[in-house]
């Protein structure tokens, strides 16, 4: 099985609704994305797929996202944006955009901080 992972970034606001602590205030993260992808069998070129399709895709996604106020985006309405909900968020567009009879996105993970993130897997 190999198994690529690719890293991006994306800076936004939220904040938590149903939620005693510091993230229940309007404030911001550096989120750092990372996205895991699997597959059995490399292509012509010896790739599971380009590290570029993959960042492409990835910063698709995350356009939406990037120096927004996430609670005002479609899915987070009545969902609250926390790292949880935001891998996932991640995971089921991506999944859609990249996985084929070869590869399949595996993980998503949501670094909010140095120290923590949440991973979402399908
Ligand atoms: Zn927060």
């Amino acid at each position: 099985m190999y198994k690529i992972k690719v890293i991006t970034r994306f800076a936004a606001a939220h904040q938590l609704r149903n939620f005693r602590g510091k993230c229940e205030k309007l404030h911001g993260h550096n989120w750092k994305i990372e996205v895991s992808l699997t597959g059995q069998k490399l292509n012509d070129a010896g790739l599971l797929i380009d590290f570029k399709d993959v960042e492409e895709a990835t910063n698709g996604i995350l356009e939406e996202l990037d120096h927004s106020f996430l609670n005002e985006i479609p899915r987070f309405k009545y969902q609250n944006p926390s790292s949880e909900n935001i891998a996932a968020y991640i995971f089921d567009k991506l999944s859609s955009r990249l996985n084929d009879n070869r590869i399949k996105v595996t993980t998503v993970t949501a670094w909010e901080s140095d120290f923590a993130n949440a991973s979402y897997s399908g």
